[in-house]
């Protein structure tokens, strides 16, 4: 089959109430890439008005941040039968990225700063805490090595390095790993809780990350792991994508492990 027949579905949880600090940006960046070889890319909105039918049928799940408010009001919609199409979809291997409030419902629950605390879905074996506004959020630059064992050697299989994400956290919440594998080890940054050195999860093929929106954008291949990992999966058939101009991208990410002074394995190619 040539690139130009592959049909990609874009599944956006709840895209007007959990999408801040960019995590648009996550899906904008599947969505080209796809096009840009030629695929055939829908982005289906999975809000509210989403049937379990919807959700069936997307092939790459995107889950961005809220605030805990819109977090309580998506917990109320994500019930039912809803709710275990998506965990149906993670456990049978979608491949998803789910962003600081995403993951915190993927897990057992979150508890706020203010009011009750929210039951999640408990795909993750994880929990998240909110200790208090008085407590300071935490925000910035965030680096990231991969240590996710197969995540890490797919990655380096694109791109021939060591892979390292470079990204930005913005969060009050704070998590706990139970049984779930870690995204990565935090090189720069807080991640998961800021004393463990532990930063997000990865289960299935889902990468839960406190790194908002600019993440694929600024780490291109891992947009291509989870297009690549779609196709196979829909396709049932080995995919290897072309490859695209990307020397920018990796440019800016030199850039700022520079600035940040964090030493990784060199990737402009
Ligand atoms: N409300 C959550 C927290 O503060 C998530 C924030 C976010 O998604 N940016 O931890």
């Amino acid at each position: 089959m040539s690139d130009q027949q592959y049909e990609l579905t874009i599944g956006w949880l709840y895209p007007k109430l959990m999408s801040t600090y960019g995590d648009r940006g996550n899906v904008i960046c599947i969505e080209r890439r796809s096009q840009w070889r030629g695929y055939d890319v829908k982005v289906l909105p999975l809000d509210q008005s989403a049937t379990v039918t919807d959700i069936r049928s997307v092939d790459v799940i995107v889950g961005g941040g809220a605030q805990d408010r819109q977090q309580e009001i998506v917990m109320r919609d994500l019930q039912g039968a809803k709710a275990e199409a998506i965990r149906e979809k993670i456990e049978n291997g979608t491949p998803g990225v789910f962003t600081c409030g995403s993951p915190q419902l993927l897990g057992h629950y979150y508890e706020p700063a203010f009011g009750q605390r929210i039951e999640g879905l408990g795909i993750l074996d994880l929990v998240s805490v909110h200790p208090g506004e008085n407590v300071r959020r935490c925000i910035g630059n965030l680096v990231i090595e991969v240590t996710a064992t197969r995540l890490a050697r797919d990655l380096e299989e694109i791109t021939g390095s060591k892979p390292y994400l470079i990204g930005f956290e913005n969060h009050g919440g704070r998590t706990k790993l139970g049984k779930v594998e870690a995204l990565g080890r935090v090189a720069y940054g807080l991640g998961n809780n800021g004393e463990d050195g532990t930063e997000g999860a990865f289960y299935q093929n889902a990468i839960a990350t406190y790194s908002h929106g600019p993440l694929l954008p600024k780490n291109p291949f891992v947009a291509d792991w989870l297009i690549q990992t779609a196709l196979r999966l829909k396709y049932q058939q080995p995919i290897t994508l072309s490859s695209l101009d990307d020397p920018l991208a990796m440019q800016a990410r030199e850039a700022m492990f520079k600035r940040l002074k964090v030493n990784v394995p060199t990737l402009v190619q």
